[in-house]
């Protein structure tokens, strides 16, 4: 076959939403191990924004985008989980899904089933996946049982309202906080337990009142430097603190003597590319993840939808706070 060529948004410099330009790129077959997929949509995610901003380097010019869906459009040797014309779904390093075709490792890339649409497979692979592992893989030495108390930074938007309603669903009383009241009646509208408003409310405070005093089980806390410090106040004794992103800047550094002080308390930073870093553990978790979405137990919002031409825009209103639940890009 000839080669092909795409459209792919790409960076040659780091910096603001007028980075992104739209390249020309060949595409060509897939080599051992890879994928050729044609999207259908493609998903927008807050860590597409750090590698934009140069927060999480990368050598340039770069492709950015890290989720989408479409038709599998060619395998190369060796992979057996998929075929031509099947419908796929991922969340996977290198970027590159801000486009209309490419060619990929195929490790992170799923059947998607029937019942989901490419949307909606473009809008939850990496969100997904990100609530899963928090939820399920990321657990206090206590353990997490139903009924105990937790407490989710930014839960109206793409990760947040897919981990209310998976949260609900396991028994958990998740706190959400978001940044008005509207996302905040999102928020319990998806499954959270309480909502703060954290522009306009104390939250460690309100946190305590909502917990008797005693203090939640788990942060999850991807806000990061404006919401850290205060998170660590809202665990219990042996609580667990699951940093795992920097939507208003990273995290500075702290003495490990903090942690003792406030109850022996433990902090991890996680990021989902450790967890899917095997094709069996990305399908165990895939599974899991349909499992919820085809039973009705989550459903993912999408409230933004952009053409690929369009992605400063959506780029923008992603940083301005602008969005709730997920955004997809349409090529
Ligand atoms: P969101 O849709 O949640 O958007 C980010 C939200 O963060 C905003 O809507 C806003 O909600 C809140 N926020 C708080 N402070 C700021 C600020 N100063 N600037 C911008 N936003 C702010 O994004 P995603 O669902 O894509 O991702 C959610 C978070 O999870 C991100 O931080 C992302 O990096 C992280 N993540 C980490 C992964 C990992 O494995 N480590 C994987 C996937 C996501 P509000 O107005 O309510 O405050």
């Amino acid at each position: 076959m000839s080669k092909q060529t795409s459209r792919a948004v790409r960076i040659h410099a780091v910096g603001g939403p007028e980075q992104l330009v739209i390249d020309t790129v060949s595409v060509g077959e897939p080599g051992p191990g890879q994928v050729r997929i044609r999207h259908h949509a493609v998903g927008l995610n807050f860590i597409d924004v750090y590698q934009r901003t140069g927060l999480y380097p990368f050598p340039l010019p770069l492709a950015l985008g890290m989720e989408g869906a479409g038709v599998i459009e060619a395998v190369g040797e060796g992979v057996t989980h998929l075929k031509a014309g099947d419908r796929a779904a991922y969340a996977a390093n290198p970027p590159g899904s801000y486009c209309d075709v490419r060619v990929m490792p195929a490790m992170n890339v799923c059947r998607l089933p029937d019942a989901i649409d490419f949307e909606t497979g473009a809008a939850m692979m990496l969100k997904g996946l990100t609530a899963q592992y928090l939820l399920k893989r990321s657990r206090p030495v206590e353990g997490l049982e139903a009924g105990d108390f937790v407490l989710f930074h930014a839960a109206a938007g793409g990760v947040g309202l897919i981990a209310c309603q998976w949260a609900r669903s396991l028994g958990l009383q998740l706190i959400g906080t978001a940044g008005s009241d509207e996302k905040c009646a999102l928020a319990l509208e998806h499954g959270a337990a309480h909502a703060i408003n954290y522009r306009t409310e104390d939250f460690a405070a309100r946190v305590k009142d909502i917990t008797n005093g005693q203090g939640v089980k788990v942060v999850y806390d991807s806000v990061g430097k404006d919401t850290f410090d205060k998170s660590l106040d809202c665990l219990r004794p042996f609580g667990l603190m699951v940093s795992f992103g920097n939507a208003s800047g990273p995290v500075p550094p702290f003495a490990p003597g903090i942690l003792a002080s406030k109850g022996s308390i433990y902090v991890t930073r996680q990021t989902l590319f450790s967890h899917i870093n095997s094709r069996e553990r990305t399908q165990a978790m895939a599974d899991d993840l349909f499992a919820v979405v085809e039973g009705g137990k989550v459903k993912v919002r999408i409230d933004q939808r952009f053409a690929l031409i369009d992605v400063q825009a959506a780029h923008k209103s992603l940083e301005a706070r602008a969005t709730t639940g997920c955004t997809v890009l349409l090529p």
